[in-house]
């Protein structure tokens, strides 16, 4: 099974590049930003301004003269304020298309968050952006063509049409980012145990590979222990031997704790988990992979413990947290460009708010959108494509 799974993982591009992942230590697929620095290009983007695309009215489409798209990244918080010259304030996230995510497959970067107890602040940069306090975050969901082997588009009608490969690409990939939004910025030990990674560092906040959650879409593993620890003396020699442990499962979708920190579950709801404490390791890749391995110790955290570090239950609480999301999906081009894969966006447009209910339960995104003084076209939820290949989850 495991030969099965690793030719699959590194015969496709699961969560990131290959060739860049399978090194230990590697760039994760995914940066969560908090705190990026936007050049400020206000004055430069006055003459520039989003339309609705020709080929897919729910998409936005921006002609850009140099000042959005740059070498390896786009300046969100530019595409922010163009958008909102002819597109009204009131969408809560914005996914962008049309440069490179820095070394990222894609990432997502926070701009405002009215939720306390999840681990990080309550804040509002919205404004900046030119926002008037409704955007939450936006994200670099990179070139359209990166996306170019998963979508197809039908000869007949022109429309576009899924080849999901795994849960987790593409549209986990869109799902992991709406995720950052809340998940995983618990950045103090829990009984000793860093839940996860260094917001700061390249692997930003994300579950560390040590927390046996089952393998979230948000990462940690689903480790099995191979070996037993041996902690004994015999004739007279006291022998400590790590227990051995080694993932057996890929990401699968959001855990309950992701859901507590989601606002979709309450707290009572999360079951206790287990972090490896690691005295050797080989972590192959930053989510889970049944490639990697660690010997240790484990200790178990309680949602209470988890609590007590986040200063108590979340608010709001998941009776009253938001539950509908309004996104805008944005394409930017080089000025002058008519682009023909713009049915690449509106896959994910269109696929989205199925994805979200799916792993959720009760998130809906409504994805339609309309400049200024236009209607929007009504909200439409699409059914459940399943993918082509199933994750496998070993049992524990
Ligand atoms: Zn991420």
């Amino acid at each position: 099974v495991f030969s099965l799974l690793s030719a699959l993982l590194f015969t496709t591009p699961a969560f990131a590049d290959s060739s860049n992942d399978i090194k230990p230590g590697a760039v994760a697929s995914c940066g969560g930003f908090l705190s990026k620095v936007w050049k400020d290009v206000t004055t430069a983007i006055k003459n520039l301004f989003a339309k609705k695309s020709p080929d897919f009215h729910n998409v936005a489409i921006i002609e850009d003269d140099g000042t959005l798209i740059g070498k390896d990244d786009m300046n969100l918080c530019g595409v922010a304020k163009v958008y909102y010259q002819s597109y009204p304030d009131d969408r809560h996230m914005l996914f962008v298309f049309g440069a490179p995510a820095g070394t990222y497959n894609a990432y997502y970067s926070s701009i405002r968050n009215d939720v306390k107890n999840i681990g990080r602040a309550v804040m509002d940069n919205s404004r900046q952006c030119g926002s008037n306090g409704v955007l939450m975050g936006f994200a670099n969901m990179n070139t359209a063509d990166k996306w170019k082997s998963f979508v197809g588009r039908n000869p007949l009608d022109g429309q576009p049409f899924g080849i999901p490969l795994l849960e987790l690409w593409p549209l986990g990939v869109i799902t992991h980012e709406i995720g950052h939004q809340w998940i995983a910025y618990i950045d103090k030990p829990v009984n000793g145990a860093m839940l996860v990674t260094d917001p700061n560092s390249v692997y930003r906040s994300h579950w560390d590979p040590f927390v046996d959650n089952g393998g979230s879409i948000m990462y940690g593993n689903n480790w099995a222990q191979i070996t037993p620890g041996i902690d004994t003396t015999i004739f007279g020699k006291h022998i400590v031997v790590p227990a051995t442990y080694t993932s057996v499962a890929l990401p699968g979708g959001f855990t309950p704790l992701d859901k507590y920190l989601m606002g979709i579950i309450p707290s009572n709801q999360v079951p206790d988990f287990k972090v490896v404490k690691a005295s050797s390791s080989h972590i192959w890749a930053r989510y889970a992979v049944p490639l990697n391995t660690a010997a240790g110790s484990r200790v178990t955290v309680k949602m209470q413990d988890v609590l007590h570090v986040l200063g108590g239950e979340r608010v709001p609480n998941y009776q009253s947290s938001q539950k509908i999301f309004k996104a805008a999906f944005i394409y930017v081009v080089p000025k002058g460009t008519k682009p023909n894969d713009t049915y690449i966006v509106e896959y994910f447009r269109r696929a989205i708010p199925q994805k979200l209910k799916k792993e959720t339960g009760v998130f809906d995104m409504q994805t339609e959108i309309a400049p200024k003084g236009q209607a929007i076209t009504p909200h439409v939820i699409l059914p459940v494509v399943k993918p082509l290949v199933q994750p496998v989850t070993a049992p524990k």
